[in-house]
């Protein structure tokens, strides 16, 4: 059962976690609450789109799985809703007192039995979708808090669920090996994945800086740099005046160093002083 909690959230929060009577009993007691509200209206549509995504945000806190394993206890479901309802909300007082004399015999579950019909329709269900781990648990939530529950619902026989636990016991811990398993092997999967994302992450920080570095080489290359010599401006590196100053230098890359020589006749030209090329040949290799 639920311990009431003052605030909504965590009161919803903890349905989740509670035994599969108080779940299920919950939904269809939501869902007829909601129904019914709607059936005095004239209008064609039932709920708002606002109920609605308060009734699918409701959903997802139950640990009831799958809409197959809803769809096989809807009916008993609501049967167990209806006997609530026919108990507890009865107009006239003598009517009330001898439906809570009832209920105390255990007019809930009845004669039919419909609370054991519904228990055994759920856990029938877990089985037909293989979720033996969930049947085990939910049954364990069920035998835990049976005490509570019956003083709600009344009396109600889990002996039909404890001899098929007793025999499912087997193919449970079978189940919960391959359960295992899988968790280890999404995690080891996971671990892999961040290990790549984190190599990948590294890669491209090296790539960048290696980029970054080619790039400021390449800038300091194509750098003019400029000397006055007997009057005269030139790159040192390609020979060219300063007026070439806006396109890249080709001198620094081809290794040239040019300044001032004096030729056989005595007069100075800009060659450079390893090779002796004039400024024309400084986007060719210095040798
Ligand atoms: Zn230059
Ligand atoms: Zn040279």
């Amino acid at each position: 059962m639920l311990e009431k909690k003052s605030d909504n959230n965590g009161f919803y929060e903890d349905l989740g976690k509670s035994d599969p009577l108080t779940q299920i009993a919950s939904l269809y007691l939501s869902l007829k609450v909601a129904f019914s509200e709607s059936e005095d209206s004239s209008k064609e549509s039932n709920l708002s789109d606002k109920e609605w995504e308060w009734f699918k945000k409701k959903l997802e806190l139950y640990d009831l799985p799958y809409f197959k394993v809803r769809t096989d206890i809807k009916n008993p479901g609501y049967a167990v809703i209806n006997a609530i309802a026919d108990t507890t909300f009865l107009k006239d007082n003598e009517l009330i007192e001898l439906a809570l004399m009832e209920k105390e015999m255990g007019t809930i579950n009845g004669k039919d039995g419909i609370i054991e019909k519904l228990l055994n329709t759920y856990f029938k269900s877990l089985l037909d979708n293989k979720l033996l781990v969930l049947w085990e648990e939910h049954y364990k939530r069920l035998i835990r808090d049976k005490y509570l529950l019956e003083e709600c619902f009344g009396p109600f026989d889990t002996n039909a669920l404890k001899s098929q636990y007793s025999r499912l016991k087997e193919s449970i811990k079978a189940h919960k090996a391959i359960q295992r398993e899988a968790a280890a092997e999404a995690k080891r999967k996971e671990r892999e994945a961040a290990a790549e994302a984190k190599r990948k992450e590294r890669e491209a920080a090296a790539e960048a800086k290696r980029k970054e570095r080619e790039e400021q080489i390449r800038k300091k290359n194509e750098a003019h740099e400029f000397k006055s010599s007997r009057g005269e401006t030139f790159c040192k590196f390609c020979g060219k005046g300063d007026h070439y100053g806006s396109s890249p230098c080709d001198g620094r890359v081809n290794k040239h160093s040019y300044k001032h020589i004096k030729d056989s006749y005595g007069n100075w030209e800009i060659k450079c002083g390893k090779c002796g090329q004039y400024e024309w040949y400084s986007n060719s290799k210095c040798y």
